[in-house]
């Protein structure tokens, strides 16, 4: 069972995902919903300081950042993503930081504010990547792995566990990337 935060943004269409690849999925909403038995967590995209703020406010922000120290596989897209990092560009503080990235917010400007794009993620070719007011990974540990780079730009990596895209596979018909994340938690040893 993976566990969806559900308090801002795409969080239905990863439902609807994980749905059409069987698998059952637990909508976030409160604190308690982090007792229920999950075996990793997806971080919708949204507006990131929105729902830190919200996950601060509900009591399930440091619960959370706990989980994913120990190791819960998590999956982060576009606003997940900057959650996640440790930095954020220009910005004095990070959220649950903890992966080992500095995203860019809002990276592509305004006139490129949204568009559509194919890259090749991994050993995948040619994904449908849709970006919406999007982040980029502006610099990387060596121990993360950079699974996306669309024009010049590093725009998928995971790091252990971690895995993140600045666009948003949710919104796409195709399901691969969400596989990606599945294999990662059937693969883990931890
Ligand atoms: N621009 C948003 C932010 O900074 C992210 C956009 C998205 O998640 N699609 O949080």
């Amino acid at each position: 069972m993976i566990g969806v935060l559900a308090l801002q943004g795409a969080f239905i269409e990863h439902m609807d995902m994980l749905r059409r690849l069987g698998v059952a999925s637990v909508a976030l909403r409160q604190k308690s919903d982090l007792d229920r038995a999950f075996d990793g967590i997806i971080l919708p995209g949204g507006e990131s300081t929105a729902i830190a703020k919200l996950l601060h406010d509900l009591g399930m922000f440091l619960p959370l950042q706990e989980r994913f120290r120990q190791g819960l596989p998590v999956f982060g897209t576009c606003a997940g993503m900057i959650l996640l990092a440790r930095q954020i560009e220009n910005e004095p503080a990070a959220h649950l930081g903890t992966m080992d990235i500095c995203v860019t917010r809002n990276a592509y400007g305004r006139q490129l504010g949204s568009f559509a794009s194919y890259g090749d993620f991994a050993d995948k070719k040619n994904i449908q990547m849709p970006f919406i007011r999007a982040p980029f990974i502006k610099q990387a540990d060596e121990n993360v792995e950079i699974l996306a780079v669309v024009e010049g730009n590093r725009v998928a990596a995971r790091q252990g566990n971690k895995l993140v895209t600045a666009f948003h596979p949710e919104l796409t018909e195709d399901t691969s990337i969400h596989e990606y994340f599945l294999n990662i938690i059937a693969s883990q040893t931890n």
